[in-house]
């Protein structure tokens, strides 16, 4: 898998010459009843000798076809790849060579010969495998686990045992009653202690979503503890005995939650970006109003259509992006250049600032305002008209 620091180091390169080309590689393998993997590997072979022989015709460009060769010969090799999609970054000329294993991110093998490095299917593969924490929790335990990718660890375990009441405890209904209030008080300690813990993990980002595994009977007063930065990281619940459960089985549990719940909760963010959006709140719609607030350090998450692309020019100079095809740059005055596609910079700019990306399928209502939004953190044109006010 690839971490965000190595994502975010990807995203900083960019070549220095016109000789030099950023070669990125999606190995997608076939599903198994389509394709054969010896289909898959002739197809992955056919697309990087086909470049090869293109760029062959044009003897200028000795590094690059170094690059795909090497490519050509990994290719050589894959064999279905143990159904995991293999994506290399490559640039001789700078010793770059990077190989990363993927969850499949592309419906198809792709070969990208550009300045920067394809990187919009794995930004948005964190998005679509968010790491997630699963709380488990009964009366006076409670586990909570991380699962990311693969990797399935133990962050927190809390105990708080349950007094244990004998006869010495009274003889009386008076007494009888104040146990029973202090047992639910311990209990909403322990509940509270939970809360306590996910309310700053959130508030530090420490997972993008969580699950929670508890019984109904339990639910709503843990619930009722929960702040809104946790509940609104909520993917859903499943019912079962935490002493019960192996942790593998638990995360089993949580990810099958997640699997199914996933969609509807990108579309739920959607809708929330785009009701923000409509009332000048905390979202922007249209690549023009996106472009300007990730220039402001405003946005938090970048959603956009599948197969978006827009032309745009990025500043020489300065590296401001405009949706107008300037060129000359409003901010620096300086020469722009022409970008075919306005994710090659952008995505790259997104993943420097730890922004999130969502890729949807097709949406009708994502097209009416030009497949492009994004749900931000805050407003600075607001904020500066509140201080105006204020002052
Ligand atoms: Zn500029």
């Amino acid at each position: 898998m690839i971490s965000r620091d190595e994502l975010r180091q990807l995203a900083d390169f960019e070549t220095r010459r016109p000789d030099e080309f950023a070669i990125t590689f999606y190995f997608q393998p076939a599903i198994p009843k389509d394709k054969s993997h010896r289909e898959e590997g002739i197809q992955a072979k056919d697309l990087v000798r086909k470049a090869i022989q293109e760029l062959e015709l044009n003897n200028s460009h000795r590094a690059v076809l170094t690059d795909l060769r090497r490519i050509l010969e990994l290719a050589e090799r894959l064999h279905g790849n143990q159904a995991r999609s293999k994506v290399v970054f490559a640039c001789s000329p700078r010793d770059v060579w990077r190989e990363f294993d993927v969850p499949p991110v592309l419906a198809e093998t792709r070969l990208f010969v550009n300045r920067r490095f394809h990187l919009k299917p794995l930004a948005a593969l964190f998005s679509e495998y968010p790491k997630v924490w699963v709380a488990l929790a009964d009366r006076q335990n409670a586990r909570v686990l991380e699962v990311e990718f693969d990797q399935l660890r133990e962050q927190a375990a809390i105990k708080n045992p349950l007094p244990r009441h004998g006869s010495s405890d009274g003889f009386n209904g008076y007494d009888a009653g104040h146990t029973q209030r202090h047992k639910e008080d311990e209990v909403r300690r322990h509940f509270q202690q939970l809360a306590d813990l996910l309310k700053s993990a959130a508030q530090r980002k420490q997972f993008d979503a969580i699950v929670f595994g508890c019984n109904d009977l339990n639910w709503p007063e843990l619930e009722a503890q929960l702040h809104p930065d946790v509940k609104k990281k909520i993917l859903g619940r499943f019912s079962g005995e935490l002493n019960a459960l192996t942790n593998e089985q638990a995360a089993e549990e949580a990810l099958r939650i997640v699997r199914s719940s996933l969609h509807n909760h990108h579309l739920s963010l959607l809708n929330e970006t785009l009701g923000e959006a409509r009332g000048n709140g905390r979202g922007v719609a249209g690549l023009r109003r996106v472009l300007r607030s990730a220039e402001l350090g405003e946005v938090d998450t970048i959603l956009m259509a599948e197969h978006y692309s827009a032309k745009a020019v990025e500043c020489t100079n300065c590296r401001h992006l405009d949706s107008h095809l300037v060129p000359y740059c409003p901010v620096c005055g300086r020469a722009t250049r022409q970008l075919d596609d306005v994710c090659e910079a952008l995505i790259p700019l997104a993943v420097k600032n730890n922004l999130g990306l969502v890729l949807l399928p097709q949406d009708s209502k994502l097209d009416q305002v030009g497949n492009i939004a994004a749900l931000l953190r805050f407003r600075a044109d607001r904020n500066m008209n509140n201080l105006r006010a204020a002052s």
